[in-house]
């Protein structure tokens, strides 16, 4: 292992370097708010991207593709002239020295700060059973909507080969989503118009209107935060679309082909089903436990960490934590609650440096809430406003077509929804083994894809001898021309 590397300390320096954490909604919006101040900032992220999440679905089910909802950050940000990204996973944060280490490959690196915001969300949740993510895996970056895009359509295709030799494929053709909140519904609505509508003339063997969609949950409800009257409504518009829904069932077990679930009244029960969506839960990134141990910070049940009414760590008031990875005012994870978490702690940063009093502490102001069941078909929740039907689907429209990042991506993905909303297509069907298999195959390797790199060891050895040999000629030619030999034979010189 070779030693660390350390970012940006020569060319800068002399400004006020603020580090972020993160690309997603509270990184990015907190750098962009940072685009006048007189700061470096450094964004650190383990994605090249900023991924809009709220329509991962869209790519796991074939309507959008990837750099619809993922364009490259560095694109987002190239013309703001303060702002560099760098690759890395975070894996510490030093608040004593200020210095955050990212590793790529297994190459750390580590980056000063003089202030910190840290905004790296959350991952699924599994409730203890991470032994669940190999056979139902989650929502939640790019890597999880192609896998997920490669099970559901490959299901389709296993399915048509197993009928045309005589097989039984109705565990093929079940589709199990856990979770019956905006994401396991949309999933779970989408996955039904994919059956019964978009694919139903492209199969000889199979009938895939037959395909049965259960979106199962261990709450009474569905859309809970979405109250009681839009919850049965969305409940049995999706039983309209054919899809079970299945309330009160605790998931117990998950396996390769199937799934095991508690219903309310102790029964335990199996469905057959290959293809297993997780869309329960959430647990904040692991940087929270580090940030606690450091800060005495408690962490709430779901790794959350408690900050201050502004968003600082208590007595580290240079250290911002937004989004998914705060407990605060029960507020709840969601994209405006890191949007307006990373602008209020860009706002503080230059008011400090402009010598302003703080800010009043952290609100929050809630913009409503949106679920799309099916195309044409959506609940909204707006204050006390709340639609449900075509209004509700418009809205969600004009939503996300104003929040989509970058101009080129809200025109194509419009014309992506005209294509499978108005039409019957999906303009993204594109899936291979890799997409289903590379990850389980990564993740079995020791050091991960570290282990397919040669050591970083090596890489720096070779260029330390370059480098010395560089520096050899350099002052070889520097003699030279001090003793007025250059051009001298060499038999003729003093030296050398
Ligand atoms: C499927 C899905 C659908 C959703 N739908 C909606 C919706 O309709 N409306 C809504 O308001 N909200 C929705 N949400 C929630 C919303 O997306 C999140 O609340 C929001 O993304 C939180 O923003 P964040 O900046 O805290 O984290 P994120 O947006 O998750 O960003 C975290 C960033 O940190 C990076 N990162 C993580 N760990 C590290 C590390 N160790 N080192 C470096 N970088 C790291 C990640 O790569 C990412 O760039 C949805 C979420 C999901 C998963």
């Amino acid at each position: 292992m070779s030693g660390t590397s350390t970012a940006g300390g020569v060319a800068k320096g002399q400004r006020h370097q603020v580090v972020v954490v993160g690309s997603g909604f509270g990184g990015l919006f907190g750098t962009k708010a940072l685009r006048r101040a007189d700061v470096d900032v450094t964004m650190v992220a383990k994605t090249t991207h900023h991924l809009f999440q709220p329509l991962i679905y869209q790519v796991a089910t074939g309507i959008l593709a990837a750099g619809e909802v993922a364009p490259p950050t560095r694109e987002v940000l190239a013309s703001q002239k303060n702002a560099t990204v760098l690759l890395g996973e975070v894996t510490d944060i030093d608040l004593e020295r200020r210095v955050v280490t990212s590793q790529v490959l297994g190459r750390p690196t580590e980056t000063s700060y003089d202030s910190l915001i840290v905004a790296a969300g959350a991952s699924q949740s599994y409730f203890g059973n991470d032994q669940f993510a190999e056979f139902a895996p989650g929502m939640k970056s790019i890597d999880d909507a192609l896998e997920l895009r490669a099970r559901i359509f490959g299901a389709f295709e296993m399915a048509e080969l197993g009928a045309s030799r005589g097989d039984d494929v109705d565990h093929l053709l079940t589709f199990v989503v856990v979770g019956a909140g905006p994401t396991g519904v949309e999933m779970a609505g989408q996955i039904a118009e994919l059956a019964h509508r978009t694919l139903k003339k492209d199969f000889r063997y199979i009938n895939t209107r037959t395909a049965r969609v259960i979106l199962l949950d261990a709450a009474p409800q569905v859309l809970p935060p979405f109250g009681h009257k839009l919850g049965a409504w969305t409940k049995r518009e999706l039983e309209k679309h054919d899809v079970e829904v299945q309330l009160g069932a605790m998931v117990t077990d998950v396996d390769e082909r199937g799934i095991e679930v508690k219903d309310k009244d102790g029964t335990l029960r199996r469905i057959d089903s290959v293809t297993k969506i997780w869309a329960a839960g959430v647990s904040a990134s692991p940087l929270t436990r580090t940030l606690s141990e450091q800060t005495g910070a408690p962490l709430d049940r779901a790794g959350r960490i408690h900050v201050n009414p502004d968003l600082t760590l208590p007595g580290h008031p240079e250290v911002f934590v937004v989004g998914d990875m705060i407990a605060l005012d029960n507020l709840p994870g969601v994209a405006q609650v890191a949007i307006q978490g990373g602008k209020y702690a860009a706002k503080e940063i230059k008011g400090r440096l402009a010598g302003k009093p703080a800010q009043k502490p952290f609100h929050y102001f809630d913009k409503g809430s949106i679920a799309i069941i099916s195309r044409f078909s959506a609940v909204a929740m707006v204050g006390k406003l709340k639609l449900s039907g075509l209004l509700a689907w418009l809205m969600w429209l004009g939503v996300h077509l104003v929040y989509l990042t970058g101009f080129k991506n809200r025109v194509s993905a419009l014309m992506k929804w005209a294509i499978a909303f108005v039409g019957r297509g999906r303009a993204n069907r594109t899936s291979t083994e890799q997409q289903i298999f590379g990850r389980a195959a990564l993740a079995r390797l020791e050091h991960g894809a570290a282990d397919l790199v040669s050591d970083p060891g090596v890489y720096d050895a070779a260029l330390e001898e370059r480098r010395k040999e560089l520096e050899a000629i350099a002052a070889e030619e520097a003699r030279l021309t001090d003793a007025r030999e250059r051009g001298v034979p060499a038999e003729r010189r003093t030296v050398g």
